[in-house]
């Protein structure tokens, strides 16, 4: 084990975005490969917006992409006691004040500084206050010299300096009694030990304040690396208006876990040229100095090629298992019909999602084939119903129905027909399947088996007749 101590830190109050997934993959990514410790903290400390449903949706969508932590997780609000302690030794060593500054007085105060052209910040009224009245009051944390500076040194973004006039005393306790997010960030970072912090940019400007806390505390300051946005096509801060944002939307829309793993580590990260990284080569090649400085742009049609690709090239029985919630939203029954696995087979190289590939199932396990209105016009009719015929009749004689039988069959039907597979192949593909693009007919009909492939001929030259 390194000393490299990680943490991601959802507030449970939604579902796992997928900026979110790419920080947790990120910190996961770091600490598999320095043998470091990945720590998973929930922080729900925000009473009123934090619910047990996003809390087991966050880890529903962490176990989904194989993001295991190897510490928590630990939940802020069992922690309270903590933060607490903090608090008053703070107070105690005068580096915290109690401000008894009514919302009305604070509004006041912003509106007056604003209209006099001055940045809205509290102006420390309650600072050199000693009583100690019994009134609803906050605690804020007195910003310790006010004309310095304090410099981030960002391992991403390099060193990022912020003026101390920028800021103010900030509160590190609400008048309800609960802790602020900055203040017991600090804290949970510092006692769980964590040396690096990475996490979206947008905490950026937090950094700063959170560094002057650590030195207050007499923390150890860690080591910070904010990763850039992600951004939609427009260049706008990702959101729903750019598609599905919740990592266990993209589960439901027919994506694996290793297309998004991949597809969101490339999305701020790169090694060359190189597209294609499975979990393990992550763990392997991943480093921060392959972090961007720039905000991704989030690419829906690259992420549908990625997931194309590990359809393509995925195990087809761990792909059958997988499909089989889509067949079953797609009403189609499994239960005896072909084998799903060679039913897989056949369309992996067709199906970008598994969404795509449920629908694509569909017709092998079809009673009766649907036939598509325009394909059946065209093809179940007239003048190919004596090659049909001839088609049924060839290949109810096989005893065998393999690849190389079926394929024999068929220069037999071509040589009693005369015709050309092109004149046969389009017309069968209907009767079999119903539409007019599937896999090859072979493989349909060694998958199918001879008697379900009769029974379909024989109901397609019915039809033909009832015409
Ligand atoms: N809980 C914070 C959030 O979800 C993250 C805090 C952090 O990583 O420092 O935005």
């Amino acid at each position: 084990m390194s000393e490299l101590r990680v943490r991601f830190a959802p507030s449970p109050t939604g579902y796992l975005h997928i900026g979110g997934a790419r920080t947790a993959l990120f910190n996961y990514l770091l600490a598999k490969k320095e043998q470091g410790t990945f720590v998973l903290r929930i922080e729900d400390t925000d009473l009123a917006r934090s619910t047990e449903e996003s809390v087991q949706a966050i880890l529903d969508a962490m176990e989904w992409l194989g993001l295991r932590c190897d510490e928590g997780p630990y939940y802020q609000t069992e922690r309270f006691g903590l933060y607490q302690q903090k608090v008053m030794q703070l107070l105690n060593e005068g580096k915290a004040y109690r401000c008894y500054c009514t919302p009305e007085e604070l509004d006041a105060k912003r509106q007056l500084a604003m209209e006099q052209g001055r940045k809205p910040k509290y102006d420390g009224t309650c600072r050199k206050r000693i009583d100690h009245p019994d009134a609803p009051h906050v605690i804020r944390f007195k910003l310790p010299n006010p004309e310095g500076e304090t410099v981030v040194a960002d391992q991403i973004k390099g060193a990022v300096t912020f003026r101390h006039e920028e800021l103010d005393d900030l509160i590190i306790q609400r008048s309800d009694g609960t802790p602020t997010y900055n203040f017991v960030v600090v804290v949970d970072d510092a006692e769980m030990g964590i040396t690096l912090v990475i996490r979206g940019d947008d905490h950026l400007n937090n950094t700063p304040r959170q560094i002057l806390l650590y030195q207050a505390l007499g923390y150890q300051v860690p080591l910070f690396a904010h990763v850039p946005m992600i951004l939609g096509s427009d260049k706008k801060r990702l959101s729903k208006r750019h598609g599905a944002t919740s990592v266990m939307a993209y589960k439901e829309l027919g994506y694996l876990p290793e297309a998004l793993v991949n597809y969101l580590v490339r999305l701020g990260w790169s090694l060359g040229d190189e597209e294609i990284f499975s979990m393990t080569d992550l763990i392997e090649k991943f480093s921060l100095e392959g972090v961007g400085r720039s905000a991704g742009v989030f690419n829906p049609e690259k992420l549908l090629w990625l997931n194309s690709h590990y359809i393509k090239t995925g195990d087809p029985d761990r792909l059958a298992d997988l499909l089989l919630p889509f067949l079953a939203a797609a009403e189609v029954s499994v239960d005896g019909g072909p084998e799903l696995v060679e039913v897989v087979k056949s369309l992996q190289e067709r199906s970008a999602t598994l969404v795509e590939m449920a629908a694509g199932a569909a017709f092998y396990y079809r009673d009766e084939v649907l036939f598509d209105e325009a394909a059946q016009a065209k093809f179940i009719t007239a003048e190919h119903q004596s090659m049909l015929m001839t088609v049924r009749e060839v290949l109810a004689q096989q005893r065998d129905f393999d690849h190389d039988t079926i394929e024999k069959a068929f220069a037999k039907v071509m040589e009693i027909t005369g015709l050309k597979f092109g004149k046969i192949g389009q017309p069968l593909r209907v009767v079999l399947t119903g539409g007019t693009a599937s896999p090859g007919i072979y493989d349909i009909l060694q998958i199918i088996g001879k008697e379900r492939a009769v029974k379909r001929l024989e109901r397609a030259i019915a039809l033909i007749n009832n015409c």
